[in-house]
């Protein structure tokens, strides 16, 4: 279930309630979310649309805890997250979320083993126990045989995979991608969506996806598009708003 109106229930794995996010910029004031709601069951895969510069980098970033918003709740698996301290928020983070962006991230004299048992030498898993869950995801991926080479050694597509297996390495609870496949050509992007698919089908995963590529989006389950600050369901909303719209 995947609601923008507010009226999704207690079983929302993600519960945005009256959500405000307002930048500023030379004393002057940017309202970037106005009043935005979202509900969003587990085991859902969303993509957001909308124009550049209408919130998408904004409304991720708050969901995953990088932000805090000038008014209103976030909910996640019953945590609300928009009022923890920033150390308990750090925490939250790397229990929660994988983040999967654009440019990769890898980290440049790692190999793809080592960048993906990163988020794993914060636990208290042994070695050999770490090994096993970076096996298990690099698999998933299709890159067990790359588990040694660098990140020079890869493609984009294969480094993007690298990402995705690092993001669910520590199994959290939702995964968000902003633009995933904007660095990448159409076979490699299409490559990554079947990854983030399977995710979602075979291992239950919440994934929210950003993207401005409409045949991306239509890999999701459901398509949200962000304008004039709200979040409208299915079509591109082409509203009356004449004036006073904001924008
Ligand atoms: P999108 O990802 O949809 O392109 P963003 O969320 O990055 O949009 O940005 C939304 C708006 O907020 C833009 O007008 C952007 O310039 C502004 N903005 C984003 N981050 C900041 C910031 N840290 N300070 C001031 N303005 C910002
Ligand atoms: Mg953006």
């Amino acid at each position: 279930m995947v609601k923008v109106d507010g009226s999704g229930g207690q079983s929302s794995l993600i519960q945005v309630r009256d959500l405000d996010k307002t930048y500023s910029r030379g004393g002057q004031p940017i309202d970037v979310l106005q009043g935005l709601n979202l509900d969003v069951s587990q085991g859902e895969f969303v993509a957001f649309m909308g124009p550049s510069g209408s919130g998408k980098t904004t409304l991720l970033n708050l969901l995953g805890g990088l932000d805090v918003p000038t008014r209103g709740s976030i909910t996640v698996a019953g945590d609300e997250i928009t009022h923890m301290s920033s150390s308990k928020l750090t925490e939250w983070r790397a229990r929660h979320v994988g983040f999967i962006f654009q440019m990769y991230n890898l980290i440049p004299v790692l190999t793809a083993y080592q960048n993906v048992e990163l988020p794993l030498l914060l636990t208290k898993l042994s070695k050999a126990e770490r090994r096993a869950h970076v096996e298990t995801v690099l698999s998933i991926v299709g890159l067990a045989d790359r588990m040694h080479h660098f990140p020079r050694q890869l493609s984009g597509g294969q480094e993007q995979r690298v990402t995705i297996a690092r993001a669910i390495v520590s199994d959290p609870t939702f995964l968000l991608c902003d633009e995933p496949t904007g660095d990448l050509d159409r076979k490699s992007a299409d490559e990554v969506m079947a990854l983030l698919e399977e995710l979602v089908a075979t291992h239950h995963k919440t994934v929210l996806m950003v993207t401005h590529d409409p045949l991306v989006a239509a890999r999701a389950q459901t398509t949200l598009h962000l304008e004039k600050g709200v979040l409208v369901e299915g079509k591109k909303y082409s509203g009356e708003i004449a004036a006073g719209g904001g924008a």
